[in-house]
């Protein structure tokens, strides 16, 4: 178990892991939290990390920091994706190896698994065969992120684990109509369609990829169970073991958003992976499954997503 008292660093807090992170620790009485924008520390700097974990000596570190985003900025932006990432993992895991950080998670994706992997996706599956194009910069960062975190423990022996979440969402998503995920790219464009008294809504692709959607609050759960009980070097899948089509997940956002509304589909756009669902049956073992069922995980979404827009809050 964490020290509760102990100083622990959030790297990348403002984001919908992070943000999610934090309101969990905080929940369970972690009285020490800290954080540092990005305006202030550059994570891909190693000598401004160094500075930085020197002056606030974190016992504890959530990795969970990076740049993100969905299957069009994945695509278009590869070579940032994989730089960003690559240094924000080595910066992070080498100072929290020189301080003698007590544990390290660090987070990583599903899509660092295989285009073709067999699903229900194994953890035994890294490495075992191409990657999906649209998103193979961020995969391959992804991957030296787990490498570095089992090589650190078995030359230094630091306590660095890995845990790879399925496609997320949640409130403080990126609501960004080009740069976003699925899921909220979906709920806005629905949103928005019904306030213009639009009937159709545009979907990307064949609608027949298949993802599976864990509510970031969940995620965060998994996260700090994993430092309370986890200490090895095999990476663990977080997710829901259960996934749909995107044509029916449009239509589960059209039911609560735009009710009656018709889905056009534009197939110039990509599908990417074909199907992504994790075993998540390494984690059940341990003792954690998700408990947010995806209707309820919607609905919430969709009240946030509402009350921070009427705010002006909006990641867009
Ligand atoms: P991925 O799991 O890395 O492919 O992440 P995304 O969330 O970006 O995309 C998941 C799937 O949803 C892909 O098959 C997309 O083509 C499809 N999709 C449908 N509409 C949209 C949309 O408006 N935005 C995004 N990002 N994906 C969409």
């Amino acid at each position: 178990m964490l020290d509760r008292s102990a100083p622990v660093f959030v790297a990348g807090h403002r984001g919908l892991v992070g943000s999610a992170v934090l309101r969990r620790l905080e929940a369970d009485g972690f009285g020490d939290l800290r954080t540092v924008g990005r305006e202030d520390l550059d994570l891909r700097d190693q000598s401004a990390v160094d500075a930085w974990f020197d002056a606030e000596r974190p016992r504890y570190v959530f990795l969970v920091a990076g740049t993100v985003g969905g299957i069009h900025a994945n695509s278009t932006r590869p070579a940032e994706f994989l730089y960003d990432n690559l240094m924000i993992h080595g910066t992070v895991v080498q100072a929290a190896h020189r301080t003698c950080v007590d544990k390290l998670l660090y987070l990583g994706s599903s899509c660092i698994y295989p285009r073709l992997a067999d699903q229900p996706i194994t953890e035994e599956a890294l490495l075992s065969g191409p990657l999906e194009p649209t998103n193979e910069g961020y995969a391959l960062a992804k991957i030296a992120g787990i490498k570095l975190c089992e090589t650190y423990r078995r030359q230094y022996g630091d306590d660095f684990i890995s845990a790879m979440p399925t496609n997320l969402y949640g409130p403080g998503d990126n609501f960004d109509l080009e740069g976003g995920h699925v899921l909220p790219a979906l709920m806005r464009r629905f949103h928005e369609a019904k306030e213009a008294g639009d009937g159709t809504v545009t979907v990307w692709g064949t609608g027949g990829a298949r993802r599976e959607f864990l509510h970031v609050d969940d995620l965060a759960d998994a996260c700090l169970f994993l430092m309370d009980h986890y200490s090895d070097a095999g990476h663990v899948n977080v997710g829901t073991g259960v996934d749909l089509t995107i044509r029916e997940l449009a239509e589960a956002v059209r039911d609560l958003v735009h009710p009656g509304a018709e889905l056009a589909f534009d197939t110039s756009k990509p599908d990417g992976m074909p199907r992504k669902v994790l075993d998540v049956s390494r984690l059940a073992d341990l003792g954690w499954t998700a408990s947010t069922s995806l209707a309820d995980g919607l609905a919430e979404t969709y009240a946030w997503f509402l009350e921070a827009s009427a705010r002006g809050e909006l990641r867009l």
